[in-house]
């Protein structure tokens, strides 16, 4: 019953003798004034006194306390003081020895210097991280070794080589997820298990590791660049038993080495291939944001009230000389793995609001764009202000720009995005909810997220036609963006029974390959007056009924049907 009471002056016996250092005997529990909070559940088991006495080790420190408890209110006896005088020695040696072991296993299984798991600990380590490993999963096991770490040992002394690891082992930890390990082998050498990960996913946690490492370290007043070379092997494709994981990813740790260093690579020249592939494609793209070849393209998104143009989505297109024309759905997730999202969304919302300014000055009347930011973007506390440099830049009102957001785990309550959007929000740009269906938003999330726009995904427009409950999905999430006073926009509608279908539903918005797909500006110039052209000559077709069925004498002045015609 007093397991886990704290050690103070006037805590019970045990506790104050623990505090003081000395026995403390409390010849009445009733009336003692230490044991009042403490005293009913001994009166209960019909102790009266209690007498404590401190364990000391050989340093002197409280390492525990014996205790007698008497039935009757007394003190000890010379017979009691003598059992104590005992007990204590030998109670002192036995925790002694106890906490002796501890610290040699902690000697025998952790690295001194950076406190990580050591060979021999790693051994265990990867053994049970195989045996947890469910049939059809992978563990991959990635060995690292610091390039020409005897350079720093040789030019800035041991002193500083020890400092550069200890900071080294520090960006690793931070490059890998709770349930992954990291040890030392010794020297230069350290281990990555990564549970559950496949090539290609160990693949991005190599990456993201060459890319932590890229940053110059501090030792002392000194800058020091370094960098590692890693091998990866792949249970259980390339082996499953232990020494043959651990000898192949050394293998390929030293072709990593001989490949030129800071860099990895894999046992296997399978995965090996898809790591360059990575590698180049991940180049490529840098290349392509280095040298402004990213485009813009804009697809129209038309109201279902009036075919009015409601906005335009700008969508990225990169056509790379080698590659060709790579699609946003593999270059965006390529991005984000390899540190290049957030340069992207910046780019995309400058582009976009100088095009919306371009199209201004020309005449064309397109009320918002609506630019695609991944949710690392809304990671950045100064986004808002980014923003509204961008807007001020181009001479744009906050409204003619939308940041559509996917549904993410970035998303919680607690997170830097939140406040982000919310900033937005006052800011008066406006914020759209994508892909919606298909994330992890909870409804009463979605009450109180800062935006004014729902996109059903469209992977549910596909089924609307044929499958009931895609259609039951379609309209339940048009009731909900309704009753939250949100617009709904319905992606990828291709059909003109897709498009009355939502338009009866009372969808707001269409978007999809029945109006046009994304069109570089030009063509989206094009497409607009023709739009506009086909609207119009719609109008007159119905202005001129009503006309021809109308009485003789019309109320002058006040036709709705004309004056919906404004937007033209
Ligand atoms: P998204 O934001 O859901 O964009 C809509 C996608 O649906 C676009 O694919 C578009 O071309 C396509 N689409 C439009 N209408 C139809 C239709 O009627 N039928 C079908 N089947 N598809 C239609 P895209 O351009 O390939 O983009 C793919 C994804 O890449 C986008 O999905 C978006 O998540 C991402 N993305 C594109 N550009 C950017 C960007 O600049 N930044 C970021 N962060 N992500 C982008
Ligand atoms: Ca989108
Ligand atoms: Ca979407």
């Amino acid at each position: 019953a007093l397991e886990g009471v704290a050690i103070g002056p006037d805590i019970g016996s045990c506790g104050s003798s623990a505090f003081c250092g000395e026995s403390v005997l409390a010849r009445d529990l009733d009336t003692d004034p230490r044991w009042q909070p403490f005293k009913k559940r001994p009166l209960e088991a019909g102790l009266r006194a209690c007498w404590s006495t401190p364990i000391k080790g050989k340093d002197g420190r409280v390492i525990g306390t014996f205790a007698f408890y008497f039935r009757e209110c007394r003190p000890p006896s010379r017979w009691h003081q003598r059992i104590v005088d005992a007990c204590v020695h030998l109670g002192a040696l036995a925790i002694e020895r106890k906490e002796a072991r501890a610290q040699i296993a902690r000697l025998a299984y952790y690295d001194t210097l950076t406190g990580l798991p050591n060979r021999a600990r790693l051994r265990d380590l990867i053994s049970e991280a195989i045996v947890a490993c469910p049939a059809g999963q992978h563990v991959a096991l990635a060995f690292l070794d610091v390039d020409n770490f005897k350079d720093v040992n040789d030019t800035l002394g041991h002193s500083a080589g020890d400092e550069l690891l200890v900071e080294f082992a520090r960006r690793l930890r931070a490059q890998i997820q709770p349930g992954d390990m990291l040890g030392r082998l010794g020297g230069d050498e350290f281990v990555v298990v990564l549970p559950n990960r496949d090539a290609a996913e160990a693949s991005t946690v190599a990456s993201r590791i060459t890319e932590a490492l890229l940053l110059p370290f501090r030792i002392g007043t000194r800058q020091v660049s370094m960098s590692a070379s890693m091998g990866i092997s792949i249970y259980p494709d390339n082996a499953t038993d232990i020494d043959t994981l651990i000898q192949q990813a050394d293998a390929a740790m030293y072709k990593a080495k001989r490949a030129g260093r800071s860099t990895y690579r894999f046992f296997s020249a399978d995965m090996d291939r898809l790591a360059e592939q990575r590698l180049a494609h991940t180049a490529a793209l840098r290349g392509a944001i280095a040298s402004d070849t990213l485009k813009l393209h804009y697809q129209p998104q038309i109201r279902t009230n009036d075919g009015a143009i409601h906005g335009v989505e700008a969508l990225a297109r990169w056509h790379d000389p080698v590659l060709g024309e790579v699609s946003p759905a593999k270059f965006i997730p390529l991005a984000e793995e390899c540190g290049l999202i957030e340069q992207i969304g910046l780019w995309a919302m400058r582009e976009a609001c100088r095009q919306m300014a371009e199209w201004r000055e020309a005449g064309l009347d397109i009320p918002c764009v609506s630019v695609n930011l991944s949710p690392i973007s809304f990671e950045n506390p100064n986004l808002a202000s980014v923003v509204a440099g961008i807007l001020a830049e181009h001479g744009l009102p906050p409204e003619a720009l939308v940041l559509e957001i996917t549904e993410s785990l970035f998303l919680n309550e607690r997170s830097v995005a939140i406040e982000t959007m919310n900033t937005l929000r006052e800011l008066g740009v406006g914020l759209s909810l994508d892909d919606f269906g298909t994330g992890y938003s909870s409804l009463s999330r979605l009450a109180h997220l800062p935006i004014r726009e729902l996109k059903i995904d469209r992977s549910f427009m596909q089924d609307v036609e044929r499958d009931p409950s895609a259609r039951a999905i379609v309209t339940a999430v048009v009731r909900v963006g309704q009753s939250l006073q949100l617009t709904v926009v319905a992606e990828g509608v291709e059909t003109e029974g897709q498009r009355n279908w939502l338009a009866e539903l009372g969808c707001d918005v269409i978007q999809g390959f029945l109006y046009a797909p994304a069109l570089s500006p030009p063509a989206f110039g094009r497409w607009l007056l023709e739009h506009s052209a086909r609207r119009a000559s719609a109008m007159l077709r119905i202005v001129g009924r009503s006309l021809n069925h109308s009485p003789a004498q019309p109320p002058s002045g006040s036709s709705p049907r004309i004056s919906s015609t404004k937007g033209l």
